[in-house]
């Protein structure tokens, strides 16, 4: 039987890149705001023990959403970078009562197409690992390396590269250190995985679908849009 989890949202940041008037995770796509659909896979589930979105100190948008007086949700105030924003996401699990050997999933606030198979897939094949792991998708297309003049320097094996999903799954106590030495090093740190890489280990690759799509760029909404609603 699978132990309970904890889980952090990082959405302290401003998606810069899709031009809108508000952080993305407080657009509108069917009825309801990015981030929302996002929490609704972790809030159905019944193992979860508590949830933590790390936000901006000035957050004027939360506070009017309804899930912001849900019990099972906390807050954390967000930092500079999302490693800094998870890392306080984590040490609020603390003040909640986790311990180092809890497992916690976090996961992007703009990703709210996960789907229930994908994080019980991820629970199951995780919940033994020694590490910890994530969700992720080989690549398909054919991959080349650039040079500085724009032009293809190689073409790279893809059988062997794959992009790294969220949601990731470590012990909190394993990625705590983690996280906080990598950027007391100054590592770029752009997921929680390659923190625990720096710190010297493996994380487990386990395949997810493709469609769980971090919004990125504004016609990622359109695609959301219709796929949401079906
Ligand atoms: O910008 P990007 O899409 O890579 O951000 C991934 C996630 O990290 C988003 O949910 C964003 O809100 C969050 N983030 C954060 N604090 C930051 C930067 C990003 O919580 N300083």
């Amino acid at each position: 039987m699978f132990e309970q989890f904890w889980v952090v949202i990082p959405a302290a940041g401003v998606g810069s890149r899709m031009r809108a008037d508000r952080p993305k995770q407080y657009l509108q796509v069917a009825g309801r705001t990015i981030i929302e659909h996002t929490l609704d896979c972790f809030l159905g589930h019944s193992r979860l023990r508590q949830l933590v979105v790390s936000l901006a100190v000035d957050d004027p948008y939360w506070p009017k959403l309804s899930c912001a007086s849900d019990p099972r949700i906390c807050r954390a105030d967000g930092g500079g970078e999302r490693a800094d924003s998870v890392l306080a996401g984590l040490h609020r699990l603390f003040e909640l009562g986790a311990s180092d050997e809890d497992w916690v999933l976090v996961h992007d606030a703009a990703r709210p197409n996960l789907s229930r198979q994908d994080l019980d897939r991820l629970l199951a094949q995780v919940q033994g690992d020694p590490v910890g792991g994530l969700l992720a998708v080989p690549a398909r297309d054919t991959l080349k390396r650039a040079g500085a003049d724009g032009r293809v320097e190689e073409t790279i094996d893809r059988s062997v590269i794959w992009q790294a999903f969220t949601p990731q799954m470590f012990r909190l106590g394993m990625l705590q250190h983690a996280l906080a030495g990598a950027l007391e090093a100054g590592v770029a740190i752009t997921d929680e995985a390659s923190a625990l890489e720096w710190a010297g280990h493996r994380p487990k690759l386990v395949e997810g679908r493709a469609d769980n799509l971090k919004v990125t760029r504004p016609e990622d909404l359109r695609w959301l849009e219709q796929h949401l609603q079906r």
